[in-house]
């Protein structure tokens, strides 16, 4: 009997709570467990920010943050309540399919093994890519790259995790998957990469909220915030140390900007109890959070400085710095090819000058494959006449022609070939690698499909043949377009007198930054702005260049020649 009513007793307390359960914030402290670092039944107690953030119900909510401020399991957190609670489709979104896995494995499966709430909520087939609960709402756990995963059926949340890192097109059809939805909710977050970029972009069409606080000392209201004498920002830390492994970095403390009172790292939770979100812009149903790594309890201010220190002399950590610690878009000194660099290139040649007539110039074709074909034709000038064995370094870039032809036809890059005398052809392999590698069977021994993929590195070139004899290059793309662009920097390219303004725009699109790679190393990547087509064709230039030199033949090309040889 006893037992009976101890049981009848907590079902009706469960009922209870759960009636209570009304947002999300309070939803996840009843109900979520949470592995190491945080171990046990969640709490807001270290990430008091979160609570607000987690409960904002508007159309749109953007966070950019900084790294390890507890955001892992936020979105986490929004998916289960929106199943459970409001019995609403989620669609959950990760830049690529490894991490979509790793996520519903590791991440989902464990926070839902540790909440004894949660334990029975899913039903049926353990589907990696797709959880159900029992009262049949779903969670669809996707990468960004495979676009058609991302186009099905319509869901009344979409929340979106390393928003910066995923394929820019996937956000659109992601957005029209919630358009059907009455009360769609939209959760993005990420550690910003560029300004006016991905979530950089989100927080500034929104409320741009900043976590302040009374100070415990002076009662004013106060921010914490890093020293920047260009913005005119003071800034909340007394800097201690002259370099990144000086230990007097250590005894860097936070302080109030205002009345100088110390703010001790160690009892934060106390002197942030009071702290609240302040909308610093007029924005409706978007709101939009800033955080950077001083308000988080993991790092103190002696490992903030030291990384701030290491960033005053190496680029990667500059921007790991700017981008992980601050939370904060960053533009280093000459990431991005401007208007001025490319007049500074201009020369006395125009593209319709006279075509060579003899093959024994080093000039080159590279072909970027879309919707166009972005076509640039390019001459390689020696120092002294001599390539050397390091032709990259020796060699000026004199563009003799670009544009764009209807991307179908390809027997237009034929009639390129003999008009110019190419000697070589580096071609798109994507997307329509059949039409690319039958041009490349064409003109057998000069032209080659290109990819680019990880593995290979600096400006090694990897060939490999398929059946039919078509060379397939593999290429490090960051490395080539270092170069690429690098050279239009020290005015190593020679532009011709009326280079299209389609060209101008396309390679400043392409924006230089560093990102953290799967192991937290920063690697060097380019981020697209937008349209970049000619500046990919200008970089397999850079490849065709490559491997012109190495197979110097100096011959005449005429169209259709090499399909007579085959
Ligand atoms: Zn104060």
């Amino acid at each position: 009997m006893s037992d009976m009513l101890a049981s009848v007793r907590k079902q009706l307390a469960e009922g209870l709570v759960n009636n209570t359960l009304n947002t999300c914030a309070r939803w996840a402290e009843h109900r979520i467990y949470t592995p190491p670092p945080y171990a046990g039944k969640l709490s807001f107690d270290k990430f008091p920010w979160q609570r607000e953030i987690l409960n904002a119900r508007d159309p749109f909510v953007s966070v950019q943050k900084a790294a390890q401020m507890g955001f892992s399991v936020a979105g986490l957190i929004k998916a289960l309540y929106f199943v459970d609670q409001k019995k609403v489709d989620v669609l959950y979104v990760l830049p690529t399919q490894n991490l979509a896995g790793d996520f519903a494995k590791a991440r989902l499966d464990q926070m839902v093994a540790l909440s004894p709430a949660l334990r029975n909520m899913f039903i049926g087939s353990n589907n990696v890519g797709l959880k159900t609960t029992g009262d049949h709402a779903h969670i669809f756990i996707r990468g960004s790259v495979a676009e058609s995963g991302l186009v099905s059926v319509p869901v009344g949340v979409a929340i979106v995790d390393e928003y910066d890192r995923c394929n820019p097109k996937a956000m659109s059809l992601v957005l029209e998957r919630l358009s059907a939805h009455e009360n769609k909710h939209f959760f993005g977050l990420s550690t910003p990469t560029l300004p006016n970029y991905g979530i950089n972009k989100q927080y500034q069409l929104g409320t741009q909220e900043r976590y302040r606080f009374p100070c415990p000392c002076c009662g004013k209201k106060i921010e914490l915030l890093w020293p920047d004498e260009k913005k005119g920002i003071k800034g909340c830390i007394e800097i201690c140390g002259e370099h990144a492994t000086d230990q007097d970095c250590y005894r860097s403390f936070f302080k109030c900007p205002e009345c100088g009172g110390k703010l001790p790292h160690d009892n934060k939770s106390e002197w942030l109890a009071k702290a609240y979100w302040e909308a610093t812009s007029p924005a409706h149903g978007h709101r939009s959070f800033h955080l950077n790594q001083m308000y988080g309890p993991a790092i103190s201010p002696g490992e903030l400085v030291v990384a701030y220190f290491k960033g005053q002399s190496d680029d990667a950590a500059q921007v790991e710095f700017v981008n992980q610690k601050l939370g904060e878009p960053h533009l280093l000194e000459g990431a991005r090819v401007t208007d001025p660099v490319i007049d500074a290139c201009l020369r006395d040649h125009r593209i319709e000058d006279p075509r060579p007539d003899v093959g024994n110039r080093q000039i080159v074709m590279g072909v970027d494959v879309g919707t166009f074909l972005d076509v640039v034709v390019a001459e390689y000038l020696y120092l002294d006449g001599d390539p050397g064995f390091e032709p990259h370094l020796r060699s000026t870039c004199k563009v003799l022609w670009s544009g764009r032809l209807p991307g179908s036809d390809f027997s237009v890059l034929d009639r390129l070939m003999a008009e110019w005398q190419v000697q070589y052809t580096a071609i798109d392999f994507q997307p329509e690698t059949i039409l690319a590698k039958a041009f490349c069977r064409r003109f057998y021994g000069h032209a080659s499909v290109v990819q680019y993929r990880k593995g290979t590195t600096g400006h090694e070139i990897k060939e490999a043949h398929d059946d039919e004899r078509v060379s397939i290059l593999t290429v490090d793309r960051t490395a080539f377009l270092d170069m690429a662009l690098g050279r239009l920097h020290k005015q190593r390219t020679l532009l011709p007198q009326n280079i299209s303004g389609v060209f101008r725009e396309h390679v400043q699109n392409l924006v230089r930054t560093y990102e953290l790679d799967d192991m937290g190393k920063p690697k060097a990547v380019y981020v697209s702005l937008g349209a970049d087509h000619q500046a990919h064709a200008l970089n397999l230039t850079e490849v065709a260049h490559m491997m012109a030199y190495s197979r110097q033949t100096g011959r005449n090309i005429t169209a259709g020649e090499s399909v007579r040889d085959f």
